[in-house]
């Protein structure tokens, strides 16, 4: 005979709420003489221990604690990748704080207004944004204490900011005697603003269970695939999305660290992954365009670093094929966004891929990839009808999932949809799917270019420009055309010494796309203008060619 219960049988296991604090912990405690080198803004390389990161960490929870800080208080960033910053991510959220991480490259009107909508309590900074912390200060409303992330021999003689704190100093008060609190793995832990390309900026807050299930999610193998034996350079930076989840990832699977602060330049970079034998890095297209040029003209190889996740922006194939096969780095192409913590898809082969040829395999791994467990993704049609996966429809990408908000703060609006009964995100960009669950984005949906109510992807056109070895950087735009409504302008770039004319860039395009999604025109520019987290600023360029007639145009 069967009985039946009324109520379910509960789980029988430890009920631990996922805090960030416990990945430093862990980092402390199983890999504790594991590595964190920084190359401080002062110039010159720090190394520690995540024993010795993890103890500073309880310190400055402390030290937060004596300025008066209360759970859920904000703590924001003006800070390059470096310790000290690392120390705030876990010294804030770890003790119930949120940190908000603030873009420095933001004007500095949407600094003032972002660190007011946060009601940022503290505000921590890197030396050389001392100035820019002067200038804003009296538009800033809610900060209360100012702490200069530096020593007291590096402190200025004087400063405007009223009663500017040593952050070395505040740390050393402390003796560290601080036990990491225990609560709901729900509270926020952190928030991040979009770059706000329209309208005012809006901040996603990501929580304590948000992170650490993304933090399991981009070490898998088919994510990131990182480990205990890889050393970890992020060059995308701790102020913009969390530097992908990788400060919190590194500690929980135990990989050295190395911070590169502000020197970004090829050269400087170069040094840094060379000395620390860095085996693994991250960043946006644009960083590696700067490397390669560099690593090229000084006829240099990468002698340790053997795989890359590029995203932020579509990957040009053509710079996949030079890091693979000029210097033998693996590139994984990944995709995502602020509000999504950020990972969302990255692209690795499945088994049976293993008999296609190299030509093939490319193809796949070009594309932004497959989602990783932890996010669903479909796309939709205008009306909110879900699309086929068939590799052709192409439609609005929406997503859900644990990592993934479902408001941005303070807001009531909310920015859901529902499909299928449930609640979805809409990204904002334009995709088609294919039978394998691999998602390629066309376009954000606002840059698509609409030429006679058909759609030209302005990544293919870009796509196709940078395979040109005298192509530097490119960029695809839509421009007025009295036929046709919109048509392809393509704003090119040229390699430095490179000779390239308008005409021999378009026939080029001859037989690698359809005839009428070729650009109808190329404006040669000395420099392509870049958003504050290092994409193309297609919204500029499209003003600054307003007035821009095709020759096409009649
Ligand atoms: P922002 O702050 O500019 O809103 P995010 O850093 O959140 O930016 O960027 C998210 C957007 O960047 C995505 O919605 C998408 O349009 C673009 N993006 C990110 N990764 C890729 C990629 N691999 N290919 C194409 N576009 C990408």
């Amino acid at each position: 005979m069967t009985t039946t219960s009324a109520t379910p049988l509960r789980g029988q296991m430890m009920d631990m709420p996922l805090m960030i604090s416990s990945l430093l912990v862990h980092a402390a405690r199983h890999a504790g003489d594991t590595e964190i080198v920084s190359k401080r803004v002062e110039g010159d390389i720090h190394r520690y221990t995540y024993r010795a990161a993890e103890r500073r960490a309880r310190q400055l929870a402390q030290a937060l604690a004596r300025l008066g800080c209360h759970a859920g208080d904000r703590v924001g960033t003006l800070a390059w990748n470096g310790y000290r910053h690392f120390e705030i991510y876990y010294g804030t959220s770890g003790s119930g704080l949120v940190c908000h991480t603030i873009n420095p490259r933001l004007f500095p009107e949407q600094i003032a207004w972002i660190a007011n909508d946060a009601e940022d309590r503290v505000l921590c900074f890197d030396l050389n944004f001392l100035p820019l912390v002067e200038k804003l200060a009296p538009q800033l409303a809610s900060v209360q204490h100012y702490v200069l992330m530096t020593d007291r021999a590096h402190m200025p003689a004087s400063t405007t900011l009223p009663g500017l704190l040593c952050y070395e100093e505040l740390v050393e008060a402390e003796d560290g005697e601080y036990a990491w609190p225990s609560f709901d793995e729900n509270t926020a832990s952190s928030i991040c603003y979009t770059s706000g390309t329209t309208g005012n900026p809006k901040g996603a807050v990501y929580s304590h269970r948000s992170t650490v299930l993304h933090s399991y999610g981009l070490a898998m193998p088919d994510a990131m695939g990182v480990g205990a034996r890889d050393v970890i350079l992020p060059v995308v930076p701790m102020f913009h999305v969390n530097a992908w989840g990788v400060p919190y990832a590194a500690p929980m699977i135990g990989a050295k660290l190395v911070f590169p602060g502000p020197h970004l330049d090829g050269k400087s970079l170069h040094e840094l992954l060379e000395a620390e034998r860095v085996t693994f890095s991250a960043g946006v297209p644009t960083v590696w365009l700067g490397l390669i040029t560099y690593a090229k003209q000084q006829g240099l190889q990468f002698s340790t670093l053997r795989r890359t996740v590029i995203g932020g922006s579509a990957c040009p194939p053509a710079m996949m094929k030079t890091l693979e096969q000029d210097f033998g780095i693996e590139v994984i192409h990944a995709w995502g966004m602020t509000e999504m913590s950020p990972l969302g898809t990255l692209a690795r082969l499945k088994a049976k891929h293993a008999g296609l040829d190299a030509e093939a395999q490319h193809r796949i791994l070009e594309k932004q990839g497959k989602a990783i467990y932890g996010v669903d993704m479909a796309i939709v049609d205008d009306d909110g009808q879900e699309l086929p996966w068939d590799g052709r429809a192409s439609g609005n990408l929406v997503v859900r999932g644990p990592w993934v908000i479902q408001s941005y703060f303070r807001r009531e609006d909310s920015p859901l949809m529902t499909l299928g009964g449930q609640a979805w995100f809409p990204t904002g960009d334009v995709a088609a799917i294919d039978e394998d669950g691999y998602m390629q984005i066309t376009d954000r949906s606002k840059d698509v270019i609409k030429s006679g109510g058909e759609w030209i992807s302005s990544i293919d056109l870009e796509n196709i420009a940078m395979a040109h070895p005298a192509v530097h950087e490119a960029a695809a735009i839509a421009c007025h055309h009295p036929k046709w409504d919109e048509r392809p302008l393509l704003v090119v770039v040229r390699k430095p010494g490179a000779s390239l004319t308008a005409a021999e860039l378009l026939a080029f395009f001859d037989g690698r796309i359809a005839k009428w999604q070729i650009p109808d025109d190329v404006a040669f520019v000395d420099e392509i203008p870049h958003t504050a987290t290092g994409k193309i600023q297609k919204l500029k360029l499209r003003e600054q060619f307003k007035g821009h007639r095709l020759p096409t145009a009649g």
